[in-house]
């Protein structure tokens, strides 16, 4: 049986074209997604069964006892932070920020260690934005700054931007212009009809200098800035202007330079100052598929789209005090839930010594470098091909992920469910 129009769990591209095969209740083939995605819907190692840790060994145990000692971790904690829930579906997002409102924990996301200076930046300024539809079928010049979808986003070239042929782009590539700004050569660049090569932690100046140039203030721009020539500024500002619609990608690579969410800030005024003269817009390349959905049921369900704290009876968010690294850096949490996600993997060193110190629940269908810090391990259906559920694209568009196979495992959704419940009964008995 062929399963056609599968969303792709793995990045913020959502591709939802996806064709999986399955022969007796497995998936024995995937066509249209991209390497990445593929080694996700065919699987890879599972974790096989609910473990806690006794005597420094996780043991196998039932679904009942981990949950039971999830809550009762959670419960007894003064500080419990809950964190991930970017490579899961809103409906468990939903549940884990009442879960976190019920213990007065702190609910943050991994966009808080990736595009979370990209959400600060747009909330300071605003943001001309778009879909990928409307970027695919209208964009006639691409600026990638500081991404690599090449690397990170394999179908993003081909589906919505610099390679994808649309209604007012029938020629694909040969009818739009890429221009490319990174630190290095990457592979991006090299498709790129034209690089700029800046030096690390100089994206602000870059910037500035260009809404100098664009702003017709192009005569106090020095000759050289942050090692580029004046003249490919210029000749890059012109290329921008002279686009009918533009947008610029941004990536990692301006979110986590020096600068950070003024980077982004930036811009976003360089956008809005091409708005002067022609159609620009600006899109962050999200990375979890989910990650953008997080953000939408955090803000509708708080007022603030990551590091809530709701320990004080009313959201707090102030990222470099509420986000997951301020908690763990300065060993405030005594407690953490991490859902779909691995910080143990990219958290700095002494957050992640600080994760060792206290109990670990996880609740995620693989088993990860953040499996050897937990104490309480549930394992769960993998969403969008286990369990149906929504999740937001990188452009902020909502999508209904489908269940192609049964799974022997609960949900994410059920598992937060089972853990917010007895949590509540917890609360009744004290
Ligand atoms: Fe999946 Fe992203 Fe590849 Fe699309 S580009 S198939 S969403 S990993």
């Amino acid at each position: 049986m062929i399963v056609e129009d599968v969303l792709c769990p793995f990045c913020g591209c959502l591709c939802d074209d996806v064709k999986v095969e399955v022969e007796e209740g497995k998936i024995v083939g995937v066509k249209r997604a991209c390497r990445l995605g593929s080694s996700k819907i065919l699987g890879h190692e599972r974790t096989a069964a609910p473990m806690v840790r006794g005597d420094g060994e996780l043991v196998e145990t039932t679904y009942e006892e981990a949950y039971d000692r999830a809550a009762r971790i959670l419960k007894e904690a003064k500080r419990p932070l809950l964190y991930g829930w970017c490579s899961t579906v809103c409906e468990t997002a939903k549940l884990g920020i009442l879960l976190a409102e019920e213990v007065g924990g702190v609910v943050d996301s991994t966009a808080t260690v990736c595009h979370g200076p990209s959400i600060i930046g747009i909330e300071e300024k605003g943001m001309a934005g778009a879909t990928l539809g409307q970027i695919k079928n209208r964009a006639d010049l691409i600026v990638f700054w500081g991404a690599n979808p090449a690397e990170a986003h394999p179908r993003h070239t081909g589906r919505y931007s610099s390679n994808a042929r649309g209604m007012f782009t029938p020629e694909g590539r040969g009818g739009r212009k890429v221009i490319v700004v990174d630190v290095r050569e990457t592979r991006t660049a090299k498709n790129a009809d034209k690089f700029i090569l800046i030096r690390p932690g100089t994206d602000y100046e870059v910037l500035s200098a260009l809404r100098m140039i664009v702003k017709g203030k192009g005569e106090i721009v020095p000759e050289t800035v942050a090692g580029v020539a004046k003249s490919d500024l210029e000749e890059a500002a012109a290329m921008m202007m002279a686009a009918k619609f533009g947008v610029v990608l941004i990536g990692l690579g301006l979110t986590h330079s020096r600068g950070r969410y003024k980077n982004v800030d930036n811009a976003l005024s360089l956008v809005a100052d091409l708005n002067g003269f022609t159609k620009f817009v600006v899109m962050a390349m999200r990375g979890h598929y989910n990650v953008a959905g997080f953000g939408q049921v955090c803000a509708w369900s708080t007022g603030f789209p990551m590091a809530v704290d709701l320990s004080r009876g009313a959201p707090y968010f102030n990222p470099g005090e509420t986000a997951a690294c301020d908690l763990l850096a300065r060993k405030e949490a005594d407690a953490l839930m991490v859902v779909a996600a691995d910080p143990a993997s990219n958290f700095p060193r002494a957050t992640v010594e600080a994760m060792a110190e206290i109990p670990v629940i996880q609740i995620d269908p693989f088993p990860n470098p953040t499996t050897l810090l937990a104490d309480v391990v549930i394992p769960t259906a993998v969403c969008g091909i286990e369990a149906e559920g929504t999740a937001y694209r990188m452009d902020g568009l909502s999508l209904r992920m489908k269940k192609v196979v049964d799974s022997p495992y609960p949900t994410d959704e059920e598992a937060v469910r089972e853990i917010l419940d007895r949590v509540r009964r917890l609360g009744d008995d004290n």
